[in-house]
C-alpha cells in the first residue's frame, strides 16, 4: 500500500526545503525527496546552494578575503605580518565544516516538522503519484494531493570543454581544489566566474577570465559594472571581453585553450579550467511521460504565475523554472506555494527581487537599470554618491565604488537601486523594502541614518536625487 500525504516535495534545495518546511507548518502532512549525496556519501539536504554553491563559495570568499587583506589592506593599517601562509586543507576544511553544519540543520528541521525525508531520486507519475528509486535502487511508490517539483539546475557543459572533475572544472570542482594553481582558466565572467575567479586570484592564482560577450556584466547597471571591472583588473583578474573558447584540449597537467576574438585567434595554458557559462533546469528523470507537467525551449517546467504547472495539484519553484536562478527566488516561490496550496494568500515579489554578487568590492541592484528605463522610455532622474565620501568607508580604508538610485522622474518613486562598494550585499535591503513599499526618493532622504555608517551612502544618494547631497558637489 502506498503512503499518501498532503504534499510532496521533490528536491531538498532551497525552493524545496523552504515549501516542505512552510506545508508542514501550515498542518499539511508533507514528505520531501532528495537524492544529493554529501562527501560521506550519506544524504545533504540544502541543495546546490548549501552543497556546492551560495554557502560553500562565500565561505572561501570570506577565508581569501582575509589572506589577501593581510599584503594589501593591513599595511595600510600599520600592520605588517609576514610569512603568512595558507594551509588549503584547513581552507577547504573549515568550508566542508559550514557545510556540514548547515545540511545537518536542514535535516533537523524536516524532523523538527514531522516532514518525512526520502533519500533518493523522485519521478512524478500520472495522478500525483512519486515513485521513489533509493541509493540502494529499492523502488516505492508514494502518493499526494498535491506534489512541488524543486529538481534545481545544474552547470551548462561546453561540447568541447567537458568537465573531468580534475582538469576542467565545474562549481562544485573550483570549491575542492587540493593545490592553488598557478594558471586558473575561467569561461565565463558572470557570478561564478567572478565569485570563485576571485577565491583563487586572492590565493596567488594568475586568473583569465574569459567572456563571450563584448558588455562586462550585462544584467547590471553599466555605470557599477564599469567601475567594479576597474577593480577586478587592479586585483590582477585579467578579463577578455567579446571572446570566445573555440577549442579545450587536456594535454598532460595542462589544459591548452584556443580562443577567438576580435584580433583573431589567441592561445592560452593553465593549470585548471572553471567553465561557468550558467546553468539548466535539471529534470533528468523527473517526469514520466504520461505526468502531463511541460517544459519550455529552455528545459524550464512550464508553469503560470502562482507556480503552477496546469496539471492539478502539480506546482514547480526555483531554479527549475522561468526567473532568476537565486537561492531567495526560490525560497519565496517555495512558501508561497505552501500558502496558495493551503488556501492563504502567498506572494513573490519578483520587481524587487535583489542580485548580490560578492566579489570585491560587492556588486548590488534590485529594480531596473537606466539602460531598461531608457528602452522603455521611462521618465527618470539620478542620483549618486561615492563612498569615497563616506568617513565609514574611508576609516576602513574600503572606499571604493558608489551607490546610484534611480527613481520617475515626476512621482520620485524609486525605481532602481545600484551598487557597487563594501558592504553593498547588506545596504540592498533598505530599497528593497523601500521598492515593495513603492516608497520615493524623498522618503529614504527624510529618514536618519545613522553616523557614521555606510548606509549613509543610500542617504545621500537619495538626496543626490533631488540634487541636495549634502558631502558633494550636485
Ligand atoms: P537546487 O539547489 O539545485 O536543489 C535541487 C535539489 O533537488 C538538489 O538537491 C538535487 O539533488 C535534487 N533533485 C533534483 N532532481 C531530483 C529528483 N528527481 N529526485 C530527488 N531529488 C532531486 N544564489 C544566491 O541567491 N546567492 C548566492 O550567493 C549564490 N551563490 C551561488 C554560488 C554557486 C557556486 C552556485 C552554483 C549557485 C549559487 N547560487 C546563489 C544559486 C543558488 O544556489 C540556486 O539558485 C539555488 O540553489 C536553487 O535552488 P533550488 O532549490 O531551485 O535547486
Ligand atoms: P551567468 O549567467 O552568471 O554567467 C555566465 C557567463 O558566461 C555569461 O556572462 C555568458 O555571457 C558567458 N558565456 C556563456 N557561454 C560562453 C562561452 N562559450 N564562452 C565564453 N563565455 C560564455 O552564469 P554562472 O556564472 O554560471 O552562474 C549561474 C547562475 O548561478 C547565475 O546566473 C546565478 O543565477 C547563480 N549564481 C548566483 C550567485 C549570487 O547570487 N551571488 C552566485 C553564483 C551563481
Amino acid at each position: 500500500m502506498s503512503d499518501k500525504f498532503d504534499v510532496i516535495v521533490i528536491g531538498g534545495g532551497p525552493a524545496g526545503y523552504h515549501a516542505a518546511i512552510r506545508a508542514a507548518q501550515l498542518g499539511l502532512k508533507t514528505a520531501c525527496i532528495d537524492a544529493f549525496a554529501g562527501k560521506d556519501g550519506k544524504q545533504a539536504l540544502g541543495g546546490t546552494c548549501l552543497n556546492v554553491g551560495c554557502i560553500p563559495s562565500k565561505a572561501l570568499l570570506d577565508s581569501s578575503k582575509q589572506f589577501y587583506n593581510i599584503a594589501h589592506n593591513l599595511p595600510v593599517h600599520g600592520i605588517t605580518v609576514e610569512n603568512a601562509k595558507v594551509d588549503l586543507g584547513a581552507f577547504i576544511g573549515r568550508k566542508d565544516k559550514i557545510v556540514k553544519q548547515f545540511t545537518g540543520g536542514v535535516a533537523q528541521l524536516f524532523k523538527a516538522n514531522k516532514i518525512t525525508s526520502y533519500f533518493g531520486k523522485g519521478k512524478l507519475l500520472k495522478g500525483n503519484q512519486v515513485e521513489i528509486t533509493g541509493n540502494d535502487g529499492a523502488k516505492q511508490t508514494i502518493s499526494a494531493t498535491n506534489v512541488i517539483l524543486a529538481s534545481g539546475s545544474v552547470p551548462i557543459e561546453l561540447p568541447f570543454a567537458k568537465f573531468d572533475g580534475k582538469r576542467i572544472i565545474d562549481n562544485a570542482g573550483a570549491l575542492d581544489i587540493t593545490d592553488v594553481p598557478k594558471r586558473l582558466g575561467v569561461i565565463g565572467a558572470g557570478v561564478i566566474g567572478l565569485e570563485l575567479g576571485s577565491v583563487w586570484r586572492r590565493l596567488g592564482s594568475e586568473v583569465t577570465i574569459i567572456e563571450a560577450l563584448p558588455d562586462f556584466l550585462g544584467a547590471a547597471d553599466a555605470d557599477i559594472a564599469k567601475i567594479a571591472l576597474k577593480e577586478f583588473a587592479k586585483q590582477g583578474l585579467t578579463i577578455k571581453l567579446g571572446a570566445k573558447l573555440a577549442k579545450a584540449e587536456v594535454k598532460g597537467d595542462e589544459v591548452h585553450l584556443t580562443y577567438e576574438d576580435k584580433d583573431g585567434a589567441h592561445y592560452l595554458v593553465v593549470d585548471k579550467l572553471l567553465v561557468a557559462v550558467g546553468r539548466r533546469a535539471y529534470t533528468d528523470g523527473l517526469l514520466s511521460d504520461d505526468c502531463g507537467v511541460k517544459l519550455d525551449e529552455r528545459g524550464r517546467i512550464v508553469v503560470d504565475e502562482h507556480c503552477h504547472t496546469g496539471v492539478d495539484g502539480v506546482w514547480a519553484v526555483g531554479d527549475a523554472v522561468r526567473g532568476p536562478m537565486l537561492a531567495h527566488k526560490g525560497f519565496e516561490e517555495g512558501i508561497a506555494v505552501a500558502e496558495w496550496i493551503a488556501g492563504k494568500a502567498g506572494h513573490v515579489g519578483y520587481d524587487t527581487m535583489p542580485w548580490v554578487i560578492y566579489t570585491e568590492p560587492e556588486i548590488a541592484w534590485v529594480g531596473k537599470t537606466e539602460k531598461q528605463l531608457k528602452e522603455e522610455g521611462v521618465p527618470y532622474k539620478v542620483g549618486t554618491f561615492p563612498f569615497a565620501a563616506i568617513g565609514r568607508a574611508v576609516a576602513m580604508n574600503e572606499a571604493v565604488g558608489q551607490v546610484k538610485m534611480i527613481a520617475h522622474a515626476e512621482t520620485d518613486r524609486i525605481l532602481g537601486v545600484h551598487m557597487v562598494g563594501p558592504g553593498v550585499s547588506e545596504l540592498i535591503a533598505e530599497c528593497v523594502v523601500t521598492m515593495e513599499f513603492k516608497g520615493s526618493a524623498e522618503d529614504l532622504a527624510r529618514i536618519v541614518h545613522a553616523h557614521p555608517t555606510l548606509s549613509e551612502a543610500v542617504h545621500e544618494a537619495a538626496l543626490s536625487v533631488d540634487k541636495r547631497a549634502i558631502h558633494k558637489g550636485n
